[in-house]
């Protein structure tokens, strides 16, 4: 029901409860008044009347009043009656003389008794002489004796005429009121109405969380009535809600700040598996679209449903699993579900785990390549010294092949170290480079100078043609070291009578510089793999020339520390082209 039905209903009823009240309380008293009036009139009337029989001679004899008497009450609308002490009906205006012996005894009428021993009385009854509703006053008349009561008796229609009026004025009176409560109900209904919007609205806007500093300034805040109050009060609300809902949101973000920044995916779901919350981690490393309110059945992750059903039973569970990706790679999961003991909720805590799979396995990888490549010149060492002991001592000329293969072995075995312990160095970030500006051409002019010997012997062509100036900044010893590395390559790769160039040019911000053979060229399958520690070609093994395959790791390193990139192409003509960038600046 809207406030203005309520406010017309209680008006209505407040003026109806008055209203009835006030109307009985009029007709009572105006019955009354009515009553105590009339009576006073027939009392006047009867005192008339008796002393009008009092001057009469002839008044001792009733039939000699009946002619008086009727019209008297001709004149005066009422009936009169005289009744002797017996209780007989003497003379009536109303009923002839002659129909008098068929009344009843008076004797028992109350106004008859009362005037009898109080010398006046009155009552209101319903009369079977006249068959309607009288009101009756007898006073007693001494003056005759014996005595005898004068009663004067007028029918009820004034009273009731009276009492109809007043009825018909209250109905006007209810009437009005219904009007007066219609229309104060509806302008005491819009004046609260009116108060009340502004509160509705600002209590709305904090039931959806939209209120503004602007919807609180509409409020009655100066009213000093109660909806002044309450407008402050919810001012106030608004407000303390407001802070709490920022402090709120402002720890929510926190904390999921701190999730995602763990770096573990975090999930959790509540006793029917269903996935109330997730960090952005866990989406990633589970490679998914939104799954808040999905169960973790829907994920179609075995593992993690087989998890579920375990930690349920357990209370927690871990396992680590393989998980196909959408480019059809394998990802190692680690996984850990708890059930937390005061909401009964499950905690999925994830970690990728492939890339320390992949350390482990690279870690194995080393230990058995560093073997191997140990392995051999250890070998050849301990085979020689062995001979040696064994009487090739002796020989002097046999001492001197077995001592050398000893001695370039240990070379080997020291030059493995020496690189091992650089690339690990390099790989730390250990190698301090000192930044200059450095001309390439000199540096190239250096190491093919240094090379002559080693090209007569091969009878290989070193060609490079001097360019214009190309000048970086950069370390300069690790430029020679890159670049002696390429060219001590292209001459263990390279057949005798043969060519290596060496180009240099610009390429972007950088400069490309390359070494260029006409050996047996690298396949295309093994161009990412010769620049990984150890990593030989089926063909390098089995050629006698020796090697570690740590070279080339050394050289990516190296460029990639000095911002550049390496690379190496195949030659349609035969051959391999390893390159590398440097930076200009
Ligand atoms: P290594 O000591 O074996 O030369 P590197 O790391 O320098 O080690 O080279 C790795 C592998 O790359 C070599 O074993 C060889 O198979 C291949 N390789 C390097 N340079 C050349 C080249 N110029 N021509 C053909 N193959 C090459």
């Amino acid at each position: 029901m809207g406030i203005r039905s309520r406010i017309f209903f209680i008006i209505l009823s407040c003026l109806f409860i008055g209203i009835s009240l006030a109307f009985v309380v009029a007709e009572r008293d105006l019955a009354i008044g009515l009553q105590e009036q009339i009576e006073t009139e027939l009392s006047k009337q009867a005192k008339i009347l008796r002393e009008s029989f009092a001057q009469s001679e002839q008044s001792r004899e009733p039939i000699n009043l009946k002619s008086q008497i009727d019209s008297y009450s001709k004149a005066s609308g009422s009936r009169i009656t005289l009744i002797s002490r017996s209780g007989d009906v003497l003379v009536d205006s109303s009923i002839a003389m002659s129909n008098l012996i068929s009344l009843d005894n008076h004797s028992n009428r109350p106004e008859v008794i009362a005037a009898f021993s109080n010398g006046f009385g009155s009552s209101k009854r319903f009369s079977n002489s006249t068959q309607q509703e009288m009101l009756y006053f007898a006073l007693r008349d001494v003056n005759n004796k014996p005595d005898r009561v004068i009663r004067i008796s007028v029918t009820n229609e004034y009273l009731d005429r009276s009492l109809a009026s007043l009825e018909n004025s209250m109905t006007l009176i209810v009437v009005v009121a219904l009007i007066v409560a219609i229309l104060a109900s509806i302008l005491a209904g819009n004046y609260i109405r009116e108060s009340l919007m502004d509160l509705e609205r600002a209590a709305a806007d904090m039931s959806d969380g939209s209120s503004k500093i602007k919807d609180m300034k509409n409020l009655p805040l100066k009213r000093s009535d109660e909806i002044g109050s309450m407008a402050r009060n919810i001012s106030t609300i608004s407000m303390n809600l407001k802070k709490q809902i920022s402090l709120i949101a402002k720890q929510r973000d926190q904390f999921g700040l701190v999730l995602d920044g763990l770096g573990e995916g975090i999930m959790v779901l509540n006793e029917d598996g269903l996935i109330t919350f997730r960090n952005d981690q866990i989406m990633q490393i589970l490679e998914l679209d939104e799954i808040i309110n999905l169960s973790i059945h829907d994920l179609e992750i075995s593992a993690l449903s087989r998890m579920f059903k375990k930690a349920k039973k357990k209370g927690k569970f871990d396992s680590e699993f393989e998980l196909e990706t959408a480019a059809e790679d394998t990802r190692w999961i680690l996984a850990h579900m708890n059930q937390a003991k005061a909401t009964q909720e499950f905690i999925l805590v994830v970690h990728e785990t492939t890339q320390l799979r992949q350390m482990d396995s690279m870690r194995r990888d080393f230990i058995s390549n560093l073997s191997h490549e140990l392995r051999t010149p250890v070998s050849v060492i301990k085979a020689n010294s062995e001979t040696l002991l064994n009487g090739a001592l002796e020989d002097k000329k046999d001492a001197k092949i077995f001592s050398k293969a000893i001695l370039h072995n240990a070379d080997r075995l020291s030059e493995m170290v020496t690189s091992l312990i650089d690339l690990s160095r390099i790989e730390y970030g250990e190698l301090k480079f000192v930044i200059e500006s450095i001309n390439l051409n000199q540096i190239i002019e250096t190491a093919v100078f240094s090379y002559n010997n080693k090209a007569k012997k091969k009878n290989i062509k070193v060609a490079f043609n001097r360019q214009k100036d190309f000048v970086v900044n950069s370390d300069a010893k690790a430029i020679e070291r890159v670049l002696n590395n390429l060219i001590d390559n292209a001459f263990k790769y390279s057949p005798e009578n043969s060519i290596i160039e060496i180009k240099l040019k610009k390429q972007g911000d950088s400069i490309r510089l390359a070494v260029i053979d006409q050996g047996e060229g690298v396949a295309e399958e093994d161009q990412d793999l010769v620049f990984k520690r150890f990593f030989r070609t089926a063909s390098a093994r089995a050629n006698t020339q020796q090697g570690s395959g740590l070279g080339l790791a050394i050289v990516k390193n190296l460029v990639y520390n000095l911002q550049g990139d390496v690379g190496v192409e195949s030659r349609p003509e035969g051959g391999s082209e390893f390159w590398f960038t440097i930076p200009i600046k």
